[in-house]
């Protein structure tokens, strides 16, 4: 069974100490927030985005690229 993480739906303003700081949607759009759901000790993710973020891209499966995207516009924006 796989533990799925509760939409916590956080925005910039909303998240605190050990929230997963994984963007969600376009910071651009209405609707963008951050996972929120709880970092791994000592990374700024959650188990899952940071699995997403290290999976090397030759492992992505082609056209699966905007959550790279995002998180290239997130370190941008911070
Ligand atoms: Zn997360």
């Amino acid at each position: 069974m796989t533990t799925k993480h509760q939409m916590t739906a956080k925005t910039m303003n909303d998240l605190e100490h050990g929230d997963c700081r994984w963007p969600i949607g376009d910071p651009r759009h209405e609707g963008f927030h951050f996972c929120g759901a709880q970092q791994m000790a000592g990374r700024p993710y959650c188990t899952e985005h940071w699995n997403i973020a290290f999976v090397p891209s030759k492992a992505r499966s082609p056209g699966s690229q905007s959550s790279q995207a995002a998180l290239i516009a997130f370190r941008k924006a911070a």
